[in-house]
């Protein structure tokens, strides 16, 4: 390797990029570095690189947070809330092409982005951790395990906008842009948060009912058949033998089942001294110290947000209804065309690890309705429905509908289907009582994994079986 990759000098010319490079000997200024293409960060330290890599993402401007990150030196380093602030790795020549080229990539899609910003409190937070995505041209914002955040996860593309302390505020940013129909939630995970300050770090233990100390023990009950005797095992145990002796009738105890049992556990307290039999259970806050009873702990999701239609046109397109003729446009695949995409896919996932879905969603009694409310309003809602399934798809996902009141859907990846489809049509029913109101429309959704099926047509009859579609 070229010793002067290593050199203190702070800057690493690749062609026409200009890489800083930042390490830990020495001093820099941030206002120098828009000038730049991207950043190397030369340390071995992960406290330092940590740091300096959440100051370059969370710079409020994008010519320094949209930047490349390149680590030299460490690559051994384990903690994915560190990795996953770099863009790449240089640990030797050729490497530097690599960055060059991917700093060049960055700097080419940030021309596309859209200047406008959501509106709302968060709107400036998501908007930012959109940019990044979009320049990374990744599609998910997926939770990371991170013991510095007081909620146990961290999402590397919003979390740098916050504290580590404010991460709970990472959640509510992420459930108001789920709000705003920007992204979509896959649930991963329930955590249970302090009441107090939303800290995930909680202590468990079971105390004392009386004084709340958690200096108790606990004792097997013995209950010894023939005499009716109830006591803690320690009444029953001799000091200079192992067979167990009644107290109070001095028989031996033999079997248990047999002449004795011990029907359950009695309590101490070492610093009351009661006696009970049933313990609390309490959550301590390891970060504000607040002790709560664990029924009131607050729970919340974490989840992983994939962009819908929505989110993804907002990037480049602005996230005003600007782009509202572009949003109407609906792609509903002819019956021919959705059957030729999904005997493709049958066969692509026997072959390969995915988890794809066909899915049937069924009204069940919309043509009863139809002939009230007329064929154009019917066929205006159904491109609704269309455009709302359309927006909370992926672009490998298709759409098309059959007989005008059954779509079928194929999709791609969705960790728990069951729940996301709960949405989906809870979001219809939503629509469909806004625009008619008296209308009460029963709408039914069944789905086969793709791995699980021999045929396209076999899977769609035994959907339309399950949906009971006449
Ligand atoms: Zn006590
Ligand atoms: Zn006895
Ligand atoms: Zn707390």
């Amino acid at each position: 390797m070229d010793t002067n990759l290593h050199s203190t000098n702070s800057v690493v010319t690749v062609g026409k990029i200009r890489f800083y490079k930042i390490n830990d000997r020495i001093a820099f200024f941030w206002n120098a570095l828009m000038a730049y293409d991207g950043f190397i960060i030369d340390s071995s330290n992960a406290v330092f690189i940590r740091s300096v890599a959440r100051e370059i993402r969370g710079h409020h401007q994008p010519e320094i947070y949209l930047k490349g990150i390149f680590l030299m030196g460490n690559p051994e380093l384990k903690n994915r809330a560190v990795y996953s602030l770099i863009d790449g790795f240089i640990l030797g020549e050729e490497d530097l092409n690599m960055a060059a080229n991917r700093a060049q990539e960055y700097f080419l899609r940030s021309l596309d982005i859209h200047t406008s910003v959501p509106k709302g409190v968060y709107g400036s937070i998501i908007k930012k951790a959109f940019d990044l995505l979009y320049t990374r041209q990744n599609k998910t914002l997926s939770p990371i395990r991170d013991t510095h955040s007081i909620i146990g996860y961290n999402y590397p593309e919003l979390s740098v906008s916050f504290d580590e302390n404010e991460e709970p505020q990472v959640l509510d940013a992420l459930e108001w842009a789920d709000k705003e129909g920007l992204i979509w939630p896959d649930f991963q995970e329930r955590i249970y948060v302090c009441t107090s300050c939303s800290g995930g770090f909680l202590s468990f233990r079971e105390v004392c009912p009386h004084c709340k100390s958690s200096n108790i023990d606990g004792e097997d009950l013995v209950h010894h058949f023939p005499c009716a005797y109830i006591g803690p095992l320690s009444d029953f145990q001799l000091e200079d033998s192992s067979v167990l002796n009644c107290p109070k009738c001095n028989k031996d105890l033999h079997h248990i089942g047999v002449d004795y049992d011990k029907p359950s556990v009695i309590n101490h307290c070492n610093n009351c001294d009661s006696i009970f039999q049933d313990v609390y259970v309490k959550a301590k806050c390891m970060n504000c110290e607040t002790d709560m009873d664990v029924q009131y702990l607050k729970s919340r999701n974490i989840n992983s947000y994939k962009l819908t239609k929505k989110g993804r046109q907002a990037i480049t397109k602005g996230y005003s209804y600007d782009g509202i003729e572009e949003q109407m446009d609906v792609t509903l695949h002819s019956m021919d065309s959705f059957l030729s995409l999904l005997r493709y896919d049958i066969i692509r996932e026997s072959r390969e690890l995915g988890d794809d879905v066909l899915t049937g969603i069924y009204f069940e009694n919309l043509n009863d309705f139809a002939s009230q409310f007329g064929e154009f309003r019917r066929q205006s809602l159904m491109r609704e429905i269309a455009l709302i399934v359309q927006q909370r798809l992926n672009d490998l996902d298709y759409i098309c509908l059959e007989q005008s009141n059954l779509f079928w859907i194929v999709i791609h990846d969705v960790k728990n289907i069951e729940k996301a489809l709960e949405n989906l049509v809870k979001d219809i029913k939503e629509l469909i009582d806004r625009n008619l109101p008296s209308v009460k429309l029963s709408i039914i959704f069944e789905y086969n994994h793709l791995k699980a099926v021999s045929s396209a047509d076999a899977c769609m009859i035994d959907l339309k079986k399950k949906m009971l579609v006449e």
